[in-house]
């Protein structure tokens, strides 16, 4: 007989680091556009697996000298490499013990239409049956791993698990089998220290708040600009971004979402395993939070040693005049061998 127990401890031996189990009742009030239900109507539960990101993936932005890793490992690599392997087999597994499973990957087509309106837009592509959804169903993975009680939403909206803090990636598997659920997280990880928002290139508001009902519990986060944080996370800030060419031009990817594909010209750095440049390094809803979360003693995830060493660095371009950055980089795979 196909468990919870069973599902998790095979999940877990995959090389996933967290699992979570929600029923699909969970959902219920959930716009219909992000609703996993429409993409598995006979669904009965919704297994929500976290992939860590480790801490060394972030070390070399931390540091300023490597921007690699982050970007290649723990943005793409776990959500189009890693975790799908994990979801295919674990789908096997489940499906051996003949129940469906259907994976939602940490992987979708976006259309080319700013984030906050494209759940919502009508004309990203057209419902194959009345009364259905826009394909493609947009889950929200975040409200898919409350649901499933590993944990809440920070001020920043990042989803913050105890064990990891704000550092993981969630994908979702959607099966027919009726398996035990979680209890809804609830603990207190965040403590509104807003050092999130302080640390973002602000796009997380210190003031304004929006929230959520999900399974009735209320979940209040800042509200986000997710322009800003488009654009900044992925080299818009000249501070923060030391492979800026000089020709950049950001108030116009500031101003504008049509700026973001003159932002991947100048940004100066390629998409590493599809993934666009997280150059930012998640700066203040990351690193700022999990500093924080580690000095107040809050994650179950300790270290020997701690994670932020010496004061967070920014570049003064005044101390550059006349040094133009004109390379831009490109990917090469297998150098120096
Ligand atoms: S930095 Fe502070 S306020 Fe922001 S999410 Fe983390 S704990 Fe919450």
């Amino acid at each position: 007989m196909l468990t919870a127990e069973k599902v998790k401890n095979y999940a877990k031996q995959l090389g996933a680091d967290l699992v979570g189990i929600s029923p699909m009742s969970r959902f219920e009030g959930a716009p219909m556009e992000q609703d996993p239900r429409y993409i598995f109507p006979a669904a009965k539960s919704c297994i929500v697996l976290a992939f860590r990101i480790p801490r060394g993936y972030l070390r070399g932005i931390e540091e300023g000298t490597y921007f690699a890793a982050y970007t290649a490992m723990g943005y793409g690599g776990i959500n189009q490499i890693y975790s799908p392997i994990v979801m295919r087999e674990l789908t096997c597994y489940i499906e051996d013990h003949g129940y469906e499973c259907a994976p939602v990957p940490n992987i979708y087509p976006c259309p080319n239409i700013p984030f906050e309106t494209q759940e919502h837009d009508p004309g990203r592509s057209l419902p194959v049956r009345e009364g259905l959804p826009n394909p493609d169903v947009l889950v929200d993975f975040r409200v898919a791993a409350y649901a499933a009680g590993m944990g809440e939403f920070g001020y920043s909206k990042v989803f913050l698990t105890p064990e990891f803090g704000p550092l993981q990636r969630f994908v979702v598997l959607l099966t027919d089998a009726e398996l035990e659920a979680d209890p809804i997280y609830e603990g207190e990880i965040c403590d509104k220290c807003k050092l999130c928002a302080r640390g973002c290139s602000g796009a997380i508001s210190m003031t304004e708040t929006e929230s959520i009902t999900i399974a009735g519990h209320k979940c209040e986060y800042a509200k986000l600009d997710w322009l800003k944080c488009s654009v900044n996370y992925r080299g818009g800030v000249a501070e923060h971004n030391p492979f800026l060419t000089s020709d950049a031009k950001l108030e116009e990817c500031q101003s504008t979402y049509c700026g973001r594909p003159q932002l991947d010209e100048w940004c100066g750095y390629p998409k590493l395993y599809g993934h666009n440049p997280a150059i930012e390094g998640a700066r203040g809803c990351m690193r700022d939070c999990y500093v924080h979360l580690e000095q107040t003693g809050r994650l179950t995830k300790k270290f020997v040693n701690k994670f932020r060493t010496q004061k967070p660095w920014g570049i003064d371009r005044s101390k550059h005049v006349g040094q133009e950055v004109r390379s831009k980089h490109r990917l090469i795979e297998g150098g120096g061998e």
